[in-house]
């Protein structure tokens, strides 16, 4: 186990108790929500729909659990500091111990769920890297996503945009850019970076998401009465990237910020609605999809979605 985990006073301990198996050096996989409904054939998340993902075949993982933002809808405890590891470990191990912590974390699941899902799920084919952490922040990302597609394993990754020129080396199944405000006032209020020439960074990285071949995603985390003005000024940092899909999700009262806002910072799914509706109009984009219950809308460039694909 991580060394530097083991240093942390209380930090593995916060994050075990959230359900976070810590592995290697500085990596870390979570089992999901809905990865626990379909392994029981009782559901699945909105990848599913928008995309055509298998809940209980995806691992949610990050190759690294820091993060130069320290956002107030952030999950993980950002209170906490997580000092940057000696000696990265390699993709191959990452990968490894990732499915192996994953074949472990649903283990308990053997009796209860139907043995087709459950042989499926003990074989994953998709890996979402946005857990938890920066995952730019691992020089070897590239690589890792690499190892992953070569064992035929579908990637997702999910960054803050404040690392241009990894954007730039990364090709994974889709990409997502996370984008949190429609101005820097905002941004510092909303995502604490450690710098704040990071916002310059982030509107770099939307310019060089425009050039990629894969599948883009920019996505939107609307907090009430924090981020959620101004949809023409999302509306044009978005236009810089021309994603192939925006997501659009209300803010979600769980883990550690709770202990930063309020319930009542959650928008309803008919207030995320209207918004997506606005930045729709903005951008000349379409509302393609929905799910109520996650309180997300999808919009796309084009009028179709891809549900069915992964
Ligand atoms: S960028 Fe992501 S991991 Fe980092 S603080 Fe923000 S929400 Fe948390």
């Amino acid at each position: 186990m991580s060394n530097q985990i083991h240093n942390i006073p209380d930090f593995r301990t916060l994050l075990t108790k959230q359900g976070y198996s810590l592995v290697g050096n500085h990596s870390a996989v979570k089992t999901c929500l809905w990865l626990k409904r379909s392994i029981k054939g009782e559901g699945a998340c909105y990848k599913s729909r928008f995309y055509g993902i298998k809940s209980h075949c995806c691992i949610q993982m990050t190759p690294t659990l820091l993060c130069n933002q320290k956002c107030i809808h952030c999950w993980r405890p950002t209170e906490v500091k997580i000092p940057a590891p000696d000696k990265w470990d390699s993709p191959v191990e990452i990968m490894g111990s990732s499915i192996y912590a994953q074949r472990k974390l649903i283990s308990g699941f053997g009796g209860s769920a139907p043995r087709e899902f459950w042989m499926e799920a003990n074989n994953p084919r998709h890996v979402a890297i946005s857990l938890s952490g920066e995952p730019t922040l691992y020089p070897y990302l590239p690589e890792l996503i690499d190892e992953f597609t070569k064992n035929d394993i579908t990637t997702f990754v999910v960054t803050n945009g404040t690392n241009p020129e990894m954007i730039k080396k990364i090709n994974p199944t889709q990409l997502y850019i996370s984008l949190d405000a429609s101005d820097k006032e905002t941004y510092m209020t909303v995502c604490n970076p450690r710098s704040p020439e990071l916002w310059e960074k982030i509107k770099e990285s939307l310019f060089n998401l425009y050039d990629k071949d894969i599948r883009t995603v920019v996505r939107i985390t609307l907090i009430k009465g924090v981020n959620m003005f101004d949809p023409e000024g999302f509306a044009g940092l978005i236009d810089t990237a021309k994603p192939d899909f925006v997501e659009i999700k209300a803010y979600m009262h769980l883990g550690f910020s709770r202990g930063r806002l309020s319930r009542e910072s959650m928008p309803s799914h008919e207030e995320v609605m209207v918004f997506a509706d606005d930045i729709a109009d903005y951008l000349g984009y379409r509302v393609v999809d929905e799910v109520e219950i996650s309180r997300v809308v999808l919009l796309s460039k084009s009028p179709e979605s891809l549900s069915g694909q992964s």
